[in-house]
């Protein structure tokens, strides 16, 4: 795994839909979040400008759920479930990319994956637990 890459290609489980990637720090972004859509879902993201994904194929059977706020928007394929990518809340200027959707990428690949503290959202003006919360991102 090259955690230095910057750009790759992507796509769901079926095939369905296809994007292109450009990614902000290659996998050093790689993290999880522990908010109650993020832990069910279980996916590890990285980032992405929101001029860094090109949707090639498929964009009409992508679905976007929102809930909460509904400022972030989390899309997926319509056809096979898997969760592609999302607008942060966060950062509504960055999308994270499902790394698992990453040509080539599995989420196993990483030693360990920081969490972000999303149940006490930035956003929601409540402070974080703090560095005990996360954990550390040790590269493979
Ligand atoms: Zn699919």
């Amino acid at each position: 795994m090259d955690i230095d890459i910057t750009t790759s290609r992507a796509s769901c489980h079926c095939g369905a839909v296809r994007f292109s990637v450009t990614l902000t720090d290659g996998l050093r972004t790689a993290r999880r979040c522990n908010c109650s859509y993020c832990r069910m879902r279980g996916a590890v993201a990285v980032s992405a400008q929101l001029d860094g994904i090109v949707v090639e194929q498929g964009e009409d059977m992508l679905s976007v759920y929102q809930f909460n706020t509904g400022s972030a928007k989390h899309y997926f394929c319509s056809k096979c479930g898997i969760y592609t990518f999302h607008q942060r809340r966060s950062n509504p200027g960055q999308y994270g990319v499902n790394v698992a959707c990453l040509e080539g990428i599995s989420p196993f690949d990483f030693a360990e994956v920081p969490v972000l503290d999303g149940v006490n959202h930035p956003a929601d003006g409540v402070p974080s637990a703090g560095p005990a919360g996360f954990l550390r991102y040790v590269p493979a």
